[in-house]
């Protein structure tokens, strides 16, 4: 795992310019709307079992709260929107007038009659163009808004996502979460506003209106629109769980496809083209399998659907044709009649096509839900917010398992005392616990048992994000975002000035390769710091951690990818570095070891020895076997030996 924890978020691709020495003004806060609310009760996560029930309540949570906090908006909408369609309810009415009129003209009125229609109908209809744009403007601001507070509230809650919920949940599927699954809650609040609540208001209306001219007909309907309500029931158990199935595989899918983009080097160093290709095509299958049976019953569906509609259209007029033989309602009442129908049944089988797309939202609600309720988060509202720490770090008891294999303790009773300034080495196997020991003092897990105590106060009363701007972690692998170098040593710092960033280049043994550079410090890197060595890399990341003058400096491993050379050159940058701070150093190499002022040997998570390098050596104990063994490799090149190579 990866122990950096200034992950790159920037990703662009700048001219050469060379950038102020202040930094850009300083990030407002709240800039992009946190609709966390939506997906969050009070009592959250109270009750964790009976998931199916959870889940059903998570998407009326969802709702419930969206409608109440949009309700003015909603109303309003709902109100113009009527306004706007008045011309759909009124023309029916109108035509039937002028129709019953004209076929039953009995006085010398009927010419006045038919102006006064005829007015009325242009009136309505150009009423239509001004009222639909202010009901557009509405409905859209407020799925615009909720759609950006959607995301927004998720980006927020995966920065306070603990680093463990990071490891233990796929990438790929955190990114689907991230853009399927929001745009389809998009796409259903859409839906609901501009085609479900209108639909319904829609099928009141012509209701209302045949209701109003007549009961007979309107008994009639009362009668065939059940059948167009019962479908939508027999077949949305199919629906919905085509759906979930689709949604699954094709979440897989992309945490596979991330998967096979980053292993892309590996696989073709090792000749694992066809493997990795047959690998994908199975899951490309199986996606197609669960979206065409998505498809299918789709199709079934608005088929069907369609057929009854048609049934039910020509029943009705059939009825109506009868009352007006018998002259029960009049010739321009079947047309008026005719046409609530086939609007009534339009609207209810809009409603029952719009059923699959309500339920991907309400899936995908639920996955939202399930991130933005997870409580792995770091609380740091109302923590201690030091003006700093010394960096006295004291171990008391510490142990630590992982959540996905708790039988196995990988630090275990481990105590040590660090004054502020001391710089320790930590030595040990490859699984010996010291990256798990560094990510405890970074505060990315809590120990199990016992506690960490920074400058006598335990690090979990510290606002951890704090207490980390008084700490710096070069990892084994530099994270280097594409940008400059310049760019990617101030990442993230609110201001720098040129001496200081001078300074910690001399301190990171930058100096000459930046000299060498056509463009110098501001020399674009290429994506990843393609363009770099490891050991430039690497001297980058310690240049970056320097910056920031961490009271506690942690390095993991920061030689062991390196050739001698490289080797050579970093470890000149951390002998400079360390001064002045409390370091940890996992380190492989000698020269590193003898810098510290302790080592402290692990072996499975205990701390077998600790001692200076002198005294571990006269132990002959696990140190000296370590050592024997050549798991510390003595490779120490004389200043000479390096320039020559
Ligand atoms: P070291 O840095 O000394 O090589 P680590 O601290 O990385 O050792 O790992 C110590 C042990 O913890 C190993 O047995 C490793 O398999 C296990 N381990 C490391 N990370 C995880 C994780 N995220 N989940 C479960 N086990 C882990
Ligand atoms: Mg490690």
């Amino acid at each position: 795992m990866s122990t950096e924890k200034d992950i790159p978020q920037k990703n662009e691709k700048t001219e050469h310019k060379p950038k102020p020495v202040k930094a850009e003004t300083p990030i407002k806060r709240k800039r992009i709307p946190d609709y966390e609310h939506l997906f969050v009760t009070d009592e959250n996560a109270k009750e964790k079992e009976v998931p199916k029930k959870r889940k059903k309540e998570e998407s009326s949570w969802f709702l419930k709260s969206f409608f109440k906090n949009n309700f003015w908006s909603i109303l309003l909408s709902m109100l113009l929107y009527v306004i706007k369609a008045l011309p759909v309810w009124g023309i029916p009415i109108i035509t039937s007038n002028i129709i019953n009129i004209a076929t039953n003209p009995v006085d010398e009125n009927t010419t006045t009659a038919i102006v006064i229609n005829a007015v009325v109908l242009v009136a309505m209809a150009l009423e239509n163009y001004p009222m639909h744009r202010i009901y557009a403007h509405v409905t859209n601001t407020m799925l615009r808004n909720t759609s950006m507070g959607i995301k927004g509230a998720l980006i927020r809650k995966l920065q306070t996502l603990s680093i463990s919920y990071h490891n233990e949940m796929e990438s790929g599927a955190i990114q689907s979460k991230f853009l399927k699954d929001t745009e389809s809650v998009d796409l259903m609040l859409r839906t609901m506003l501009i085609n479900v609540i209108p639909n319904i208001i829609g099928v009141i209306i012509a209701f209302g209106i045949a209701v109003v001219k007549g009961g007979t007909v309107s008994l009639f309907f009362l009668a065939l629109i059940p059948l167009n309500v019962v479908l939508p029931y027999l077949f949305r158990k199919k629906v919905k769980a085509s759906f979930k199935n689709y949604r699954k595989e094709s979440e897989y899918m992309s945490a596979k496809m991330t998967n096979m983009l980053s292993m892309l080097a590996v696989t073709k160093a090792h000749g694992l083209e066809e493997h990795e290709i047959h690998n994908i095509d199975a899951t490309l299958t199986e996606v197609r399998e669960k979206g065409l049976l998505v498809d299918r019953v789709q199709a079934n569906f608005g088929s069907v659907a369609w057929i009854i509609n048609q049934l039910l259209n020509g029943a009705c007029l059939i009825f109506c044709a009868v009352l007006a033989i018998n002259k029960i309602i009049g010739v321009g009442d079947v047309v008026l009649y005719q046409s609530l129908f086939v609007s009534i049944s339009n609207y209810i089988s809009g409603l029952v096509n719009l059923m699959p797309q309500i339920h991907q939202g309400l899936d995908a609600v639920a996955s939202v839900t399930e991130v933005m309720r997870s409580e792995d988060v770091e609380m740091n509202a109302g923590k201690y917010v030091g003006a700093g720490i010394e960096g006295n770090v004291s171990f008391k008891n510490v142990s630590y398992r992982y959540p996905s294999n708790s039988s196995k303790y990988v630090v275990h009773n481990f105590n040590l005392e660090v004054k502020a300034g001391e710089c320790i080495a930590v030595v040990g196997s490859s699984g010996s616990g010291k990256s798990t020991l560094m990510n405890l003092i970074i505060g990315f897990m809590k120990p199990v048992e016992g506690e960490i105590d920074i400058d006598g106060r335990p690090l979990n009363d510290y606002n951890l994000s704090e207490y980390r701007h008084n700490l710096s972690v070069v990892p084994q692998n530099s994270l280097l975002f594409s940008g400059t170098i310049r760019d990617n040593i101030v990442y993230g710092l609110p201001k720098y000035t040129e001496e200081q960033l001078q300074e910690v280049i001399e301190k990171a043994n930058l100096n000459e390769f930046l000299q060498e550079l056509p463009n110098g410090i501001d020399t674009h890197i290429g994506e990843g710091g393609a363009k770099l060595s490891g050991g430039q890399k690497q001297r980058i990341t310690i240049a970056r951690a320097l910056i920031r003058n961490p009271k506690i400096l942690i390095l993991d491993e920061a030689t062991s990818a390196l050739d001698n050379v490289s080797e050579y050159h970093v470890q000149q940058a951390i002998s400079s570095s360390i001064q002045g701070r409390t370091t940890f150093i996992v380190a492989h190499r000698l020269s590193t070891i003898r810098d510290a002022d302790r080592i402290v040997v692990l072996d499975n998570g205990e701390m077998v020895e600790t001692g200076s390098y002198e005294e571990l050596m006269a132990k002959k104990g696990k140190f000296y076997e370590l050592k024997k063994l050549s798991d510390i490799v003595p490779t120490e090149l004389t200043e000479e030996q390096a320039k020559q190579l």
